[in-house]
C-alpha cells in the first residue's frame, strides 16, 4: 500500500536538508505533487496530508480533475500547467491555473496573451528553457531566450515569474546538477540585463529522481510525482 502521508514527509525532510546543506531556507520551496497517473482518490488523499499545489501535464485531463474536486467541495488548491502547451489549447487552460510553467516559445506566449485579453485575467507563467539541449525536447535554446523576452515583456496579460526545465533522464547526476546550475546562472544574467522590469524569482527544477540536487542549485518549486504516489 502507498503510504501518500509517509511519502510527503519523506519528501519533505529531503527537500529541508538539501535546502540546510546550501543554507537555504526551506519555507523558499514549494512542493508541486504531480498528479498525470493518479486520478482523484489520491488526489483527496493528497489534500488531506496537507498539500496545497498540484501539477498536470494535459490539458484534457487536468481540467476533468479539477470539476471533480469543485463537485467534491474540496479545499480549493494551486494548479499549475507542466506539460507542453498547444496553442490551440491555451483557452482552455486560462484562469484553470495558478502557474503555467511550461511557456516554450514566443507563439505559445502571444496565444496566452490573446486569451488571457479575452477572459480579463492576468496568467502568471514560467518560461520553460532546454538547458541540455536534447533535439527532442521543448523550451527555448538559452541563447534565444534573451531576444524571445524582448518580445514577451510586452505581452501585458502575461506576468512572468520565473524559469522552468527538465534536467535529462540519466543517472549521470553531474550532467544533471550543471543543467540545474545552468538555469540558474540564466536566471542571473537576464536578470542583470533587464533589472527589476523582469521578476524571474522562480525556478521549477528537479523531479523524482534529481529534486535534492534542484533544491542545493536554488530550486523554488520541485514537481514530484513518483515519489509521493508509487514509491514507497
Ligand atoms: C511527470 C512530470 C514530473 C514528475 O515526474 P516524476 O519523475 O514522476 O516525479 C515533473 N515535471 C514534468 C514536466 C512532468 O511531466
Amino acid at each position: 500500500m502507498i503510504d501518500i502521508g509517509q511519502n510527503y514527509a519523506m519528501i519533505r525532510s529531503t527537500i529541508n536538508q538539501h535546502a540546510r546543506n546550501v543554507g537555504r531556507n526551506p519555507d523558499q520551496i514549494a512542493l508541486i505533487a504531480v498528479t498525470k497517473t493518479v486520478g482523484l482518490p489520491e488526489i483527496v488523499q493528497a489534500i488531506e496530508c496537507g498539500l496545497t499545489n498540484f501539477g498536470e501535464s494535459r490539458v484534457k485531463d487536468a481540467l476533468i480533475k479539477q470539476d471533480q474536486l469543485k463537485i467534491k467541495q474540496a479545499t480549493p488548491v494551486n494548479w499549475h500547467y507542466i506539460g507542453h502547451l498547444q496553442t490551440n489549447k491555451v483557452k482552455n487552460v486560462i484562469g484553470r491555473f495558478s502557474f503555467i510553467h511550461s511557456v516554450d516559445s514566443v507563439r505559445c506566449a502571444r496565444a496566452i496573451q490573446t486569451e488571457a485579453q479575452k477572459s480579463g485575467c492576468r496568467q502568471k507563467i514560467l518560461l520553460e528553457v532546454n538547458i541540455s539541449a536534447e533535439q527532442a525536447k521543448y523550451g527555448f535554446k538559452p541563447d534565444d531566450l534573451e531576444n524571445g523576452l524582448e518580445d514577451i515583456l510586452g505581452l501585458t496579460a502575461l506576468e512572468i515569474c520565473g524559469l522552468m526545465t527538465m534536467a535529462p533522464f540519466t543517472e549521470d547526476m553531474g550532467l544533471v546538477r550543471s543543467c540545474f546550475k545552468g538555469l540558474k546562472e540564466l536566471q542571473s544574467s537576464l536578470q542583470a540585463i533587464y533589472g527589476p522590469d523582469l521578476n524571474l524569482e522562480h525556478l521549477s527544477m528537479g523531479m523524482t529522481h534529481d529534486y535534492g540536487i534542484a533544491v542545493e542549485e536554488g530550486a523554488t518549486m520541485v514537481r514530484i510525482g513518483t515519489a509521493l504516489f508509487h514509491q514507497t
